[in-house]
Formats: structure tokens, sequence, C-alpha cells
């Protein structure tokens, strides 16, 4: 089944303290697009300015990325700059340019209006609720953003998580929206305002998932090679959101989220091993399915 997406595409600059790069291509729904494109059809919602490289945009279309949707306006590309410390979890923003993205209203192509699997990603929310809008029907709604959001935008962010049937935040900015550091209480002050499950980010910790009858919580995994987190959130959901549209259709169970946990977590911990979407371009359905295994292999142990 088919997932739709609407979302940042960016230029970033970022330092981590194994390098620095500039004006490379990122944002929420470019990671998220090609992470979900190895497990289910992805239709794409975003704009770019006409600086945006066409062949970044032809090789999303040359994946399962329907790209219909990608409007190429006047003006420049969102740019965001930001930089992690040693502690790579939290990611500090410098600077956040919306240039194209200030006075964009999504139109969704006819085509678009009944997919079944819907992810706002990070962006506006005023932009993911008109989005969402125009969406017949949707089969589950998933959401996510960003502490930018969370402090321009509180409003329309709450009554966007409203109509949420998942929300998937890193751990920071689920305490920073619901005003509660503790996490399981966290996540239920959020499932009070609508969504029936919390997915948290944990960065290396992991992943917390919880809802209303369980708790489920999977590590990440130990890696050798770490160069940049940017992205590792947004390319999470696009294996979890990926995984559950690529189903048979019937309603996920908890053991479908929690398989689905795992496919994010994989395709994820593929991410941060390069800058930008270098790594994640170019992974075989083996790396995903040999990862997973090891994650099973990470947890496994006999009474
Ligand atoms: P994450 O997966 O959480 O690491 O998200 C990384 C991406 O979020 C980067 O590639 C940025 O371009 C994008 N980003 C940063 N700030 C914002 C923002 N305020 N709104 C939308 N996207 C953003």
């Amino acid at each position: 089944m088919s997932l739709l997406v609407v979302g940042s595409m960016a230029f970033d600059s970022i330092r981590s303290p194994f390098g620095e790069v500039e004006k490379v291509v990122g944002g929420s729904a470019t990671y998220f697009s090609l992470a979900a494109s190895y497990l289910a059809p992805v239709r794409l919602v975003s704009v770019v300015g006409t600086d945006f490289p066409a062949h970044t945009i032809r090789m999303l279309s040359a994946r399962s990325i329907d790209t219909r949707g990608l409007k190429v306006a006047d003006g420049e590309t969102f740019r965001w700059k930001g930089y992690y410390e040693y502690d790579l979890n939290t990611a500090h923003t410098v600077e956040t340019e919306l240039n194209v993205f200030r006075d964009f209203a999504p139109v969704l192509p006819e085509e678009y209006r009944d997919t079944p699997y819907v992810f706002l990603g990070n962006i506006d929310p005023r932009i993911q609720m008109d989005m969402l809008s125009q969406v017949r029907n949707p089969k589950l709604v998933a959401l996510d953003t960003m502490n930018y959001w969370i402090e321009n935008s509180p409003g329309p962010l709450r009554e966007a998580i409203g109509k949420a049937d998942i929300v998937i935040f890193n751990e920071s900015e689920l305490r920073e929206i619901s005003g509660e550091y503790n996490l399981v209480k966290a996540a239920r002050a959020v499932m009070s305002w609508g969504p029936t499950r919390v997915v948290i980010k944990r960065g290396e910790y992991g992943v917390l998932h919880l809802s209303d009858g369980a708790m489920f919580a999977a590590p990440a995994y130990p890696l050798e090679t770490i160069f940049d987190p940017t992205g590792a959130g947004d390319s999470f959901a696009g294996g979890f959101m990926g995984y559950l549209a690529s189903r048979n259709g019937s309603d996920p169970g908890e053991m479908d989220y929690r398989l689905a946990t795992m496919f994010g977590s994989a395709i994820a911990s593929f991410t941060v091993e390069a800058f930008s979407t270098e790594r994640l371009e170019n992974l075989s359905p083996g790396d995903i399915a040999s990862r997973v295994d090891a994650f099973r292999a990470l947890t496994e142990f006999r009474v």
C-alpha cells in the first residue's frame, strides 16, 4: 500500500566531532522517503527552490517515490544549519531559513487523496494539517516535529497532534511538548490529546514505544562507525511506516508495530554511517534484512 509524506526538503550544513559538511541535501521528507522506499511506494509532498539539484529529484523518482507532489518554486530551498557535540543524541540548531516554505500551501494531486498511510513529517504544523485535510479517510496517520515548531507554533502543533494516531518524537521533544520529564507520564499526557501510540526516539539508547496496553523497548544498534546522526529520526520513521504500509492491509497489531520499530531502527542505523543521504541511497534489501537479524541476535536470551 502507498504511503504519503509531507515534510521538509533542505540544504543542511552540519558539524559533528567527525567532520563538517556545507549545503548537503537533507530534510525530513527526503530522509523519510528514501528510507520508506525500500519497503513501500511513497508519494512525496514538499517544496524546493530552483537551486535544488535536479539530479536529486531524478534519484528519488528512480526509486519507488512519486514526486508529482513536489513543487519547485521560485526562490531558495529551506536551509538548516546545526552541530553535534560528542553527545550525538542532541542536535543544536544554529540557523533555520524557511525560504520557499514560508508561502507553501500543499495541493495534493488527485491520485494522492486516497493514500491509506500518511506521515506528517517535521515541518510547519499548519502545512501538516493542510495536507491531512486533503486526504480522504486515511487508515493511519503518524506525526513528527521538532523544537523549532514546538516553540514557534505550539497551538497549531497541538491541533495537528490531536489528529494523529501515532506520534514519533525524540525524548527532548516529548518532554518539551508535554511539560513532563518522566517519559511514561509525558507519553500518557500526549495520548490524552488523541494519539493512541507514542514512539520515543532515544538516539544511541534506542526506542521506547508506548500504547494504552503495552510498552516495548528496542536498543539502537551498537555501531563502530558513526559520522552524522542527522536524518536518523526521519529514516526511523520511514522504515517504521514503510513496514506498516508493506503489510497486507489488515489493521496492524502490537507485534506488527514491534517489527515496524525494528525495520525503522535497522534503516536508521545505516543513515548515521555517512553524512547526508549517501548511505541511505545505496542500501540493498539484503543489507536491511541482515541488520534486522542482527537486532534479533542482540537482544535474544533464553531462560
Ligand atoms: P532528524 O531526522 O530529526 O535528524 O531531522 C533532520 C532533518 O530535519 C535535517 O535534514 C533538517 O533539514 C531538517 N530540519 C531541521 N530543522 C527543521 C525544521 N524546523 N522544520 C523542518 N525540518 C527541519
